[in-house]
């Protein structure tokens, strides 16, 4: 897998396995269609559990969708629930048998990326696991950089990428509403299936 995107940062070096693979489920992107399971270098964080979701089905569908750099395809499945097998010697918040979620975005030079606002990026330059430039989690193994990654207790699991971006739409919007007195009492939640429902709940407990 490409893993070198942004080797400056990187807190481990990801040693694949030498001679070892596993299986991955890749489409060629822009090729409707093309799903299908390949062999990969075998890596470090164990894939218990993956969501599917309609960015999958489009990536599918060749509607989006970028391979790394130097390669024609590209892993799918941005949504995962993982165990850390390995850690490299410099990693200190994660051990062996640690579940773990993997974020998606990974960021460019812009100020908000540098300050790890990653979903506020302005230059657009940013690359995403599974959708854009960087293979996935769709695989029986995968490797990170210890900072992307979120200890997790197993009862939320593979639910936590999709839930985060309800939370960070309803935190941003009132983080944006703190420059003026705001006591709303409402909301509107729109949209469909699972999403909503996380967006529904996180709208309760802000007491709407
Ligand atoms: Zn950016």
């Amino acid at each position: 897998m490409t893993e070198t995107l942004f080797p400056e940062t990187r807190l481990q070096p990801i040693h694949s396995r030498e001679g070892s693979s596993t299986k991955a489920i890749a489409v060629i992107p822009g090729k409707s269609n093309s799903v299908h399971i390949r062999d990969i270098p075998l890596q470090d964080i164990k894939v218990e559990l993956i969501g599917l979701d309609g960015t999958d089905r489009e990536i599918n569908e060749g509607l989006y969708g970028e391979a790394p750099k130097g390669e024609d395809f590209l892993v799918i499945g941005h949504e995962s629930l993982g165990i850390v097998e390995r850690v490299g010697h410099k990693v200190n918040s994660l051990k062996r048998g640690d579940m773990v979620v993997c974020t998606v975005r990974r960021p460019d030079g812009c100020i908000n990326c540098q300050a790890g606002e990653f979903d506020l990026c302005l230059d657009g330059n940013y690359m995403e696991r599974g959708i854009r430039g960087y293979h996935d989690l769709l695989a029986e193994y995968y490797s990170e950089e210890e900072r992307f990654l979120v200890n997790v207790p197993e009862v939320l699991g593979v639910l936590l990428e999709p839930a985060s971006v309800a939370e960070k739409a309803i935190l941003t919007a009132f983080a944006v509403q703190e420059r003026m007195r705001w006591e709303p009492k409402t909301a509107m939640v729109t949209g469909k299936g699972g999403f909503r429902a996380y967006n529904s709940h996180a709208t309760e407990n802000k007491r709407l």
